[in-house]
C-alpha cells in the first residue's frame, strides 16, 4: 500500500525545543483509572490499598456508577497500619480471602498501591505473589500503583496493562494487538474497520475478560490508541513485540494514519483501504467542520494533564484552524507522541512536566482563547475571564476514531460558544443577564 501518511507541514514541533518544568503540579492520581477498567474489565476487581481519601475518591469520581457488586473497592489502612503496628500483609491477605470468598465472579483482582501504601513502603508485588500461588488458577492476582505521589490520572491505566504483559503466554502467531482501553463502542468500530480490510487476527489489551486475553511474542505486532502507555510499551518490547508508530486516532486526519500505518504492516490494497475508509472520513469531516466554525482562529493553551496534549493539538491545528500557544504534556516519549509532533505545525512552546506557577504566569499572559486544564485550574481561570476545558473530560468521553471525531471537536467548541453567548448576554439590555450582574 502507498504511504497514506498525511504530509506533514513544512516545520513540525519534532525537533521543537521543549522546555522541561519540574516544580510543583497539579493533577489527579492514577487511582482514576480505575473507573474506566473496573468496566472494561469485566472479570476484574481492583482493591485499593490506601487510606479513607483515596476510598473518597473513587467513591465520588465513580459516582453514579455504584451498583449492587461494584468492581472495586478500597482496603484502608488505619492509623495503627500507618505507623507499621499491625501486620498489613495478615490484613490484606484476610480481606482478599474475604472478598474472593464472597465474589466468585472475580478472576482477576488488582491490588493498587496508593500513596499510604507507598509512605509504608508496602511491598504489594510479594502480596500479589504470594496470594497468586494462594488463589491460582482461579483467580491472578497483578499490582501497579496509582499513588498520586508516583502518577498522573492516566498512567493509571498504563501502570494497569503494564502489569499484565509479562504474565501472557507466548505465542509465535502473527496477530495484531490494539493497546489501550476504548468505550467497547468504539472498539467494535475500530475491529469492524480492521476487518474489514482483512486484517487479522486482532486481540485487544484490556482483553474483555481473561479467556479472551491474547499472547505475546515476537510475531505479534501492537498499535497504541491512547498516548499515555509508555509502561506498557516498554513492557511489549521487552517481550519482542514489534511497534507499529503512528498518530493517534483522534479526528479524520488521525484515524486514517493510525488505520493506514496498521494497514501497511499487513499489506493492504491501496484501492481496499480507500473503500473502507471513504464513507466514515467523509462523515468525519463533515462533523468536524460544523464544530470548527467555532474553533477556526481561535487559540488554546495546554497544561499537562492527561497526556493527549500533542495528539490533541495536532488535531486542532490541522483539523479545526485553532493556533496553540502552549503544548504541555507531563512526559514527552519520542517513540510514542514523535509522529503527531510531525504533524504539529511550528509555532507552540512545547513543554514537558510542570511547574504550575510558572505555566500559570504564561498563560494569563497569552490569555488563550481556551485553556486546557485540571478541574482544580479550571475553576480560577474561568474567575479570571478564561474559558477552560476539563482534561479528564476528554479521557471519560468517547473521542477515538471516525465516528467520535464531530463530538472531540464540539467539547472544545462548547466553552468558547458558552463564553461568547455570555459575554453577548453582558453587552445586551436582557433583564435576566441585568439580573445576574446585579
Ligand atoms: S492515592 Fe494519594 S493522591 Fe490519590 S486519593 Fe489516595 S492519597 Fe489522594
Amino acid at each position: 500500500m502507498n504511504d497514506l501518511t498525511p504530509p506533514p507541514p513544512a516545520l513540525g514541533c519534532r525537533t521543537s525545543p521543549v522546555l522541561k518544568q519540574r516544580g510543583q503540579r497539579e493533577v489527579f492520581c492514577g487511582l482514576t483509572g480505575i473507573i474506566w477498567l473496573h468496566r472494561k474489565i469485566q472479570d476484574a476487581f481492583f482493591l485499593v490499598v490506601g487510606s479513607r481519601t483515596c476510598a473518597h475518591l473513587l467513591q465520588s469520581a465513580a459516582g453514579v456508577m455504584i451498583f449492587a457488586e461494584p468492581r472495586f473497592g478500597t482496603a484502608i489502612l488505619e492509623e495503627g497500619d500507618l505507623a507499621g503496628l499491625n501486620d498489613a500483609h495478615k490484613e490484606l491477605d484476610r480481606e482478599v480471602a474475604r472478598l474472593l470468598s464472597r465474589r466468585p465472579d472475580i478472576r482477576q483482582l488488582f491490588l493498587v498501591g496508593s500513596c499510604p501504601s507507598e509512605v509504608i513502603k508496602l511491598d504489594l508485588s510479594r502480596a500479589a505473589e504470594r496470594l497468586t500461588k494462594e488463589f491460582a488458577p482461579k483467580v491472578r492476582v497483578l499490582e501497579y500503583s496509582g499513588s498520586g505521589i508516583e502518577t498522573t490520572f492516566t498512567q493509571g491505566e498504563d501502570a494497569c496493562l503494564a502489569s499484565m504483559v509479562p504474565v501472557l503466554p507466548e505465542t509465535d502467531a502473527r496477530e495484531l494487538l490494539v493497546v489501550g482501553a476504548l468505550p467497547d463502542v468504539v472498539e467494535d468500530q475500530m475491529l469492524g474497520l480492521l476487518d474489514d480490510m482483512g486484517i487479522g487476527p486482532v486481540r485487544v489489551l484490556p482483553a474483555r475478560n481473561i479467556d479472551a486475553e491474547m499472547g505475546i511474542g515476537k510475531n505479534t505486532v501492537y498499535a497504541l490508541t491512547q498516548p499515555f502507555l509508555s509502561d506498557t510499551h516498554a513492557a511489549l518490547e521487552r517481550r519482542g513485540a514489534k511497534h507499529i508508530q503512528a498518530p493517534f486516532p483522534l479526528g479524520e486526519e488521525g484515524t486514517t494514519a493510525w488505520l493506514a500505518a496498521v494497514a501497511k504492516e499487513f499489506g493492504v490494497d491501496r484501492a481496499l483501504f480507500d473503500r473502507v475508509t471513504e464513507a466514515p472520513r467523509r462523515r468525519a469531516r463533515q462533523a468536524v467542520a460544523a464544530a470548527a466554525e467555532t474553533l477556526n482562529g481561535k487559540t488554546v493553551f495546554f497544561f499537562p494533564d492527561s497526556q493527549l496534549e500533542i495528539p490533541l493539538a495536532r488535531f486542532l491545528a490541522r483539523e479545526c484552524g485553532m493556533t496553540p500557544l502552549e503544548v504541555g504534556s507531563p512526559y514527552i516519549h519520542d517513540a510514542l507522541h514523535g509522529p503527531d509532533l510531525d504533524l504539529l505545525p511550528e509555532g507552540p512552546q512545547i513543554s514537558e512536566g510542570q511547574d504550575v506557577d510558572l505555566q500559570l504566569e504564561r498563560c494569563r499572559e497569552l490569555r488563550p482563547d481556551l485553556t486546557v486544564c485540571g478541574l482544580g485550574l479550571a475553576n480560577p481561570l474561568e474567575a479570571e475571564g478564561l474559558s477552560t476545558k476539563w482534561a479528564i473530560e476528554l479521557v471519560f468521553t468517547p473521542v477515538h476514531f471516525y465516528e467520535q471525531a464531530g463530538d472531540l471537536a464540539a467539547l472544545f467548541a462548547r466553552p468558547i460558544r458558552r463564553k461568547s453567548t455570555l459575554n453577548h448576554g453582558e453587552s445586551s439590555s436582557d433583564p435576566l443577564f441585568a439580573e445576574a450582574r446585579a
